[in-house]
């Protein structure tokens, strides 16, 4: 399917890109969203307060008021995967994974950051059905139950603390004896009674016929291994940039794979800009809020890009 050419065309639907959505509209421009999952991460995520003005908004109810938003001044919104974008012409050709093609002047690229995978025997076999990568999300659903939280940053100690509140026990297995988290994590996860520290140990595998029943566990130094008697388990172990999409794209990336952009969220190619989690800014940092001033930085900076371009063509 050919479209006519749109000024910006923003690739991603989470925060990011709703606020970029937004902007671009705002600022006249002939806007496109192409976006997967609506709501990207929020769509995983509880009550939301730290969003200020909203005060204990459920997620849910944010990524409507974000789509009611964009709406208002008539954005188009296509349910698919940008699978590559290749300059032709002095435009961006954008292909998507249902085969639709888009032409724009400029591109966002707000595509948010993957939750890294444990890649053990078990996980992707039992997702649902006692492995979660959200413990803010289904740390409700484990009620008097056994839990195993993976990790040993701040989401895991998050987790942990927020799980102990639900769950019977919560052991929490972290590959090393230190911790990444913020301290005050930490110790107050310690406080905790129902939570037990299964440090310098890796999780083998994830065991259950149709739900989770356990996880095999290996203590790393004396290769000693034991099973866990667990219903949940808890993978939070970080997130992944795009790396292969930004490669596939062009655009120049840090040392860990996150998009390069400078203060203007400008990336490494003249015409496509960045924002929200996939950026290599604030990184250790995010949050809806920092999404959503990003995605309105690089809108403006398309705006000034589309204008500047228009403007030397018709010269
Ligand atoms: P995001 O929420 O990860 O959203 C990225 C979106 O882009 C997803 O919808 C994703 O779909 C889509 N996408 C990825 N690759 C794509 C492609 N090639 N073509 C089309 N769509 C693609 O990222 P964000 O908007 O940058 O950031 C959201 C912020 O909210 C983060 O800072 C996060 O930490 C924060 N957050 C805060 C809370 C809280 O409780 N305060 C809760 C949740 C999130 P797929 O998912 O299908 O890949
Ligand atoms: P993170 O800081 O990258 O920590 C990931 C943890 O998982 C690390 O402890 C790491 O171990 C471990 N890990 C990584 N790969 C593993 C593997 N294959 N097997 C076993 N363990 C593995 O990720 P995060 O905790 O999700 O946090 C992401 C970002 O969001 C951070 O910037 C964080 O500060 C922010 N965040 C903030 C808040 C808050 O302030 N309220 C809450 C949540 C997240 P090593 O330590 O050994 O590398």
């Amino acid at each position: 399917m050919q479209t006519d050419t749109h000024d910006v065309v923003i690739v991603g639907l989470g925060p990011a890109a709703y606020s970029a959505a937004l902007y671009s509209a705002r600022f006249m421009l002939k806007t496109l969203v192409v976006g997967e999952n609506m709501g990207g991460q929020l769509a995983e995520a509880g009550e939301v307060d730290d969003y200020p003005g909203l005060i204990g908004v459920q997620a849910q109810q944010m990524i409507e008021a974000f789509n009611e938003h964009v709406k208002k001044y008539s954005v188009p919104i296509v349910l698919d995967r940008v699978e590559s974008i290749k300059k032709e012409d002095g435009e961006f050709l954008l292909n998507t994974q249902g085969g639709s093609e888009f032409r724009a002047r400029a591109v966002i690229l707000a595509v948010g950051v993957e939750r890294r995978r444990l890649n053990v025997p078990g996980e992707l076999e039992l997702l649902g059905k006692g492995v979660s990568y959200c413990s803010v999300c289904d740390a409700p659903l484990f009620k008097g139950k056994r839990v195993v939280v993976i990790g040993g940053g701040d989401s895991a100690l998050e987790g942990a603390e927020i799980l102990s509140r639900y769950a019977s026990k919560v052991y929490l297995v972290h590959r090393r004896n230190e911790f990444r988290a913020q301290p005050i994590y930490v110790e107050s996860v310690k406080k905790k009674t129902n939570v037990e520290f299964v440090l310098n140990s890796v999780v083998k595998k994830i065991e259950g016929e149709k739900t989770v029943n356990g996880v095999v566990v290996e203590e790393r130094e004396r290769n000693a291994q034991r099973k866990l008697e667990v219903q949940g388990v808890f993978i939070e172990i970080g997130f992944e940039p795009p790396k292969e999409f930004a490669k596939k794209v062009g655009v120049e990336t840090d040392p860990n794979g996150y998009i390069k952009v400078d203060e203007w969220m400008r990336t490494s190619v003249k015409g496509v800009f960045a924002a929200g989690d996939c950026t290599s800014v604030w990184l250790g940092f995010r949050q809806v809020v920092t999404a959503v001033a990003q995605g309105a930085v690089a809108a403006h900076s398309a705006f000034k890009y589309v204008i500047e371009n228009k403007k030397s063509l018709s010269a």
